[in-house]
């Protein structure tokens, strides 16, 4: 890739050569049967993606737009309980915060959730869930499943965020209960940042809330989108419909399931290169817990500092995330979402190696060949 930094970060993610291409046409008028037609494709793809034949609504915005646009339609005014063990299940409960009457059921970030504390909650009343399924910030893969058991057997809402999880893993959100699941566009899809995708189910439609934000309401959208063809309530960010409709075709074409099995090869490989280092791994995984398969955390060892390893990376021309907020300087997360193959895996374990022989630090052994072992299997 001439010129150009491989991106190993959650998101965004190096975008393929036909997905930058669609983002090159002339305007068009989005009241269209292009625009249309481009709206209706990327839902039809989406929908086992997301393992659901609820309509899916595309927004304008980042993924925290899709969050907001969730609760602001389904948990304003609502008692809300919000799971969280990292920044992405602490900004859904900020989120609520400001719509709801929200308790948030606070985990150490990368540790368990607590499912007692929130079956007590919902004991106590609370008619919203909100969940991240894949937790980035700490590389950790959440129980939705058994989280959307307690939802339906208490018969409240759950708002799911797969923002890094669709696309790369397992979702099932008809099977599980997900009443509003959200993607954003820069993560295992693979297309450009500005895009959120929501989907939403027949029961959360009957509980709408009422005085909903103006920009972000559902049911606007659903308005819009019900239309033949489909439109959206104001001007969408066409270029980034185009990219991602042809985004959505390539996930086509791979499989979905082909598509997470590659994703769970990857971060298997970069896993178990860093358990050949004897790195400490950043997830607690338990029954319910397990480690990501978009992305893996570990912590950094004593003595070594961020600026030593992903700068040294940087420097080669890999750059991969560090930790946000409280994990700053303390773990290093390298993402494996959307496009990415054996090759970018390969040379950013080599150089996630080398930079720490640089700095210094003896590592417990060769995670290039254990990684390598995996990926060649
Ligand atoms: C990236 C991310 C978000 C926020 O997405 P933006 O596109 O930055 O708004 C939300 N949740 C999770 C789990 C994420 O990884």
């Amino acid at each position: 890739m001439y010129n150009q930094t491989l991106l190993m970060m959650p998101g965004p993610v190096p975008m393929a050569e036909s997905v930058r291409g669609a983002m090159l046409n002339q305007a068009i008028n989005h009241r269209s049967k292009q625009l249309g037609d481009c709206y209706s494709d990327i839902v039809r793809i989406l929908q086992p993606v997301f393992g659901t034949k609820n309509e899916i609504l595309v927004l304008s915005g980042s993924g925290t737009a899709g969050q907001e646009a969730a609760i602001g339609s389904f948990a304003k005014g609502k008692k809300v309980a919000s799971l969280v063990n990292g920044k992405f299940g602490e900004r859904l409960g900020l989120i609520s915060q400001i719509y709801g009457e929200t308790t948030m059921i606070e985990s150490e970030w990368g540790h368990a959730l607590n499912l007692e504390a929130l079956a007590e909650s919902l004991e106590n009343g609370a008619e919203v869930v909100t969940l991240v399924h894949n937790e980035t910030s700490a590389a950790i893969l959440n129980p939705a499943e058994e989280v959307g058991k307690l939802c339906k057997k208490h018969d409240a809402l759950f708002i799911l965020d797969g923002i890094t999880s669709i696309g790369g893993d397992v979702v099932k959100a008809d099977e599980w209960g997900v009443d509003v699941a959200i993607v954003g566009s820069q993560k295992c899809l693979a297309a450009p940042a500005g895009l959120a995708a929501v989907s939403v189910s027949e029961k959360a439609w009957e509980r709408l809330s009422e005085n909903r934000p103006f920009y972000l309401d559902l049911k606007k959208a659903k308005k819009s989108a019900d239309a033949s063809p489909k439109e959206t309530p104001t001007t969408p960010a066409v270029p980034l419909f185009m990219a991602m409709r042809e985004a959505c075709r390539l996930i086509e074409e791979e499989g979905i399931e082909n598509r997470i099995a590659r994703h769970r090869k990857l971060s298997a490989a970069v896993r178990e290169a860093g358990k050949v280092w004897g790195l400490a791994p950043v997830p607690q995984v338990d029954a319910l817990h397990a480690a990501s398969n978009t992305v893996t955390g570990f912590f950094y060892p004593e003595g070594i500092e961020d600026s030593q390893i992903r700068g040294f990376c940087k420097k080669m021309g890999i750059e991969f995330a560090g930790g946000q907020d409280r994990f700053k300087g303390k773990i290093f997360r390298v993402g494996n979402m959307g496009i990415i193959d054996t090759p970018e895996i390969l040379a950013t374990v080599a150089t996630i190696q080398l930079a720490f022989k640089k700095a210094g630090f003896k590592l417990g052994g060769d995670g290039l060949e254990a990684a390598a072992e995996i990926l060649s299997a």
